[in-house]
């Protein structure tokens, strides 16, 4: 009889795809085995070739997500005599460690209607999951992956829990964190000493009863510490403003269900999928007028973060709170999120009012991620829970390409929204989101991460990768790391890193051009860059063009005070003079007259190229946001009075590529003396910026242009630019699974060092 075995790569354990297989060879009276290892899975069947043929059908078109196959090899055997049945065997012992690391999965559907289910064993149980949903990640201390090396090993079986778990036939067969409310983990409700002040359903009631009344809750969610307030409460919101120094940068929130959600936020079909998925990003989504949720969340934002509970304990606490609730990451500022309960007592002491937790812990920190899906399709804008440490396929395409001999890179990204890349077989495995790295505890999770990616996926790096600053932590531990393993250190400039990580993306490395407009990273000259114009091919970079420099009096406190970089662009375009009149109230007493003294001088007024600070300085002169913020702020206030209008662009002068916006300040500034609002403005700097990625794609001549950096978070620009690009005739690559910030930096770091011939 014939026999077939099949070697499966893909998204294939921990998400029930051997019980699927299971199912589907007992359908068709096969006979066989199944089994996990280092690569993926392999099962070998046997029976009458057209039952073969239908397992194979349906093995490719049946199984069911998030299980998901990228190869399929098939070869045909020699039959087993006397073989009875199909049997799922043990993960295979003493193997290298398997390079497939399961993300955390959002709560399914079957799941869910267990849980709101009464009479159901697991009837209101915060931690019910199978092997379609529930943590993976986040409770992962070893491979392979099972139970006695996650931390459920805490969790003795129940005699239930057992039989599911031992039973092919069931959903949560050999769901490694099957847990049930007679065996499982509980929920406890606790002041900010640490005193239990509530167990189980009594705890999740106060929780939602103080949530309403106005408190901070810290809860423990699925990847670490979340702080929640009533979404629908101005003084809530403010009071976590207050307490968490975060004055004004947007909030996500977190909706009990579709219904709720669709009353403050309009969802396209494509966006509700994703709502719906096993990843259940936050969505930025566009505001409806008259919904629940104050302004204070996000204020003068027409999208707002908005996902939905993607774990029963959410699930639960948001029906029992019975409103959207605001749902951001428990920390202060920029660290990254607390995820071990003294550490969150201790850091969110002073946040929190009450401490909703439990005794599962967590493994390592995973944010939620963060999508925004614009007319051409989504783009991951943080990669977290949901899709790290997925590996990513580069298929890198033509000349250079890197095939399954490519060397294995390590790239510790930049330093802020920082990420960390493993490159291995051709394939990306890329961090969390572990976020900067200016703290103690960033600089500490970013160590963790290293050696976690690299034990998992039985990883030694013959390259390391990082940015060519000197002074940042990812930096340094490159440097130590390099020197212990006496591997070569490639060290990537940031704009290049940028272009680099959407060619990577899109599978190009002949030669494009990169459009890499930023915020301010160190250049090759030691300048700050980040209006860029790069000619990118392999491993190596040209500056074709730039925006022409101009200073940035008081450095870095630039970025978070836009008036710094309107007066920084005056000066260089018009010399020492008085601020007009629209800019002038902006500044304090004698502050004018200070940082002209400082230009004149060029004392700690570093030049920059950077995008980024021009949109900074664009904003100031319009009146918006002058006086500061976060960054990013001025200029997303900028794309949001631009609206959807369209007016004539400001204009440029060009030379040699350098690209100076004298024309387009003195364009603003008879705007304003003309008494143009700021709308009119900002449309207007779009459409010259737009004009600029046409000058500079004609120069370079290339077919391919990518479009990279910070900038292009701002969806306005990337339409006007793409749109501009496209009726010319490039191709215009952008980012989607990456994202196109600072988070997508070590994608970049590792496909330059891949690309780069390091000589022994
Ligand atoms: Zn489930
Ligand atoms: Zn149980």
């Amino acid at each position: 009889m014939p026999r077939r075995r099949f070697q499966v790569r893909g998204v294939v354990q921990g998400v029930g795809f051997r019980p699927a297989v299971y199912r589907l060879a007992l359908a068709r009276g096969l006979t066989g085995v199944v089994w996990n290892h280092a690569q993926g899975v392999t099962l070998e069947v046997q029976g009458v070739e057209a039952d073969l043929a239908a397992f194979e059908r349906a093995l490719r078109e049946e199984i069911p997500p998030p299980a998901r196959i990228q190869s399929l090899v098939v070869e045909a055997m020699h039959d087993v005599q006397g073989e009875a049945g199909f049997r799922i065997l043990a993960s295979g012992q003493g193997e290298a460690p398997r390079p497939v690391v399961p993300p955390d999965l959002a709560l399914c559907e079957a799941c869910a209607a267990e849980v709101d289910t009464p009479g159901e064993r697991r009837y209101r149980y915060p931690f019910t999951n199978c092997t379609r949903c529930g943590p993976r990640y986040t409770i992962i201390e070893d491979l392979p992956y099972d139970r006695p090396r996650t931390v459920m090993k805490a969790f003795p079986l129940c005699a239930d829990c057992a039989r599911e778990y031992q039973d092919p036939l069931d959903r949560r067969f050999h769901a490694q964190p099957v847990a049930c409310p007679a065996c499982g983990p509980r929920l406890a409700l606790q002041a900010a000493d640490g005193l239990v002040r509530a167990e189980g359903e009594a705890a999740l009631a106060a929780a939602a009863e103080a949530l309403g009344q106005g408190a901070v809750l810290a809860l423990k969610g699925l990847g670490g510490y979340q702080l929640l307030v009533d979404a629908t409460s101005a003084a809530a919101v403010e009071l976590l403003r207050s307490r968490k120094r975060r004055e004004a940068k947007p909030f996500a929130v977190m909706f009990p269900d579709r219904a709720s959600l669709l009353r403050d936020c309009e969802v396209s079909p494509e966006e509700d999928a994703w709502l719906a998925s096993p990843e259940a990003p936050i969505l930025l989504l566009r505001r409806r007028l008259g919904g629940a949720v104050v302004a204070e969340v996000a204020p003068g934002n027409p999208r707002l973060g908005a996902f939905l509970p993607n774990t029963p304990l959410h699930r639960l606490l948001l029906a029992a709170a019975g409103r959207p609730l605001v749902c951001t990451s428990g920390n202060l500022s920029d660290e990254p999120m607390a995820f071990e309960d003294d550490e969150a007592r201790r850091r969110l002491g002073g946040l929190a009012d009450l401490f909703l937790s439990h005794n599962r812990p967590i493994t390592r920190p995973v944010d939620d991620s963060v999508l925004r899906v614009d007319a051409d399709g989504p783009t991951i804008l943080r990669r977290a829970r949901g899709f790290a440490p997925l590996a990513v396929p580069l298929g890198w395409k033509g000349p250079g390409a890197l095939g399954l001999g490519g060397p294995c890179v390590l790239a510790l990204g930049a330093h802020q929204k920082n990420t960390v890349a493993l490159l291995k077989g051709g394939e990306l495995v890329m961090s969390q989101h572990l976020g900067d790295l200016t703290s103690l505890e960033g600089s500490d999770l970013l160590a963790r991460t290293v050696t976690d990616l690299l034990a998992f996926f039985g990883a030694r790096p013959e390259l390391l990768a990082c940015d060519l600053h000197p002074d940042y932590a990812s930096t340094r531990l490159a440097e130590r790391l390099a020197a212990e393993w006496q591997v070569p250190l490639v060290r990537v400039q940031h704009h290049h890193a940028h272009g680099a990580a959407c060619a990577a993306e899109h599978g190009l490395t002949g030669p494009a051009l990169a459009l890499t407009w930023d915020g301010t990273g160190l250049g090759s000259d030691g300048t700050l860059w980040g209006g860029e114009a790069l000619w990118i091919e392999g491993a190596i970079f040209t500056r074709l063009g730039h925006l022409k420099p101009f200073p940035l009096p008081g450095g870095a406190t630039a970025v978070k005070q836009p008036r710094r970089s309107a007066a920084g662009l005056l000066w260089a375009v018009r010399g020492a003079g008085a601020p007009p009149p629209a800019l002038a109230a902006a500044f304090d007493g004698a502050e004018w007259a200070q940082l002209q003294t400082l230009l004149a001088a060029g004392f700690n007024s570093p030049v920059t190229s950077s995008l980024g600070r021009l949109f900074d300085a664009v904003a100031a002169l319009a009146g918006l946001h002058a006086r500061g913020g976060f960054e990013g702020q001025a200029a997303m206030a900028l794309e949001f009075a631009a609206g959807e209008r369209v007016e004539a662009p400001y204009g440029w002068d060009f030379l040699d590529g350098v690209a100076d916006p004298a024309p387009l300040v003195e364009g603003v500034l008879a705007d304003l003396a003309a008494g143009r609002e700021a709308g009119f403005i900002a449309a207007r700097f779009h459409a010259a910026l737009a004009e600029l990625a046409l000058a500079w794609a004609h120069q370079a001549g290339l077919p391919d242009v990518l479009l990279s950096g910070g900038c292009f978070q701002n969806a306005l620009l990337t339409a006007r630019v793409q749109e501009k690009l496209g009726g010319a005739g490039f191709r215009v690559h952008r980012h989607r699974a990456f994202p196109p910030n600072d988070g997508g930096i070590s994608l970049g770091q590792a496909a330059v060092a891949a690309l780069t011939k390091v000589d022994p």
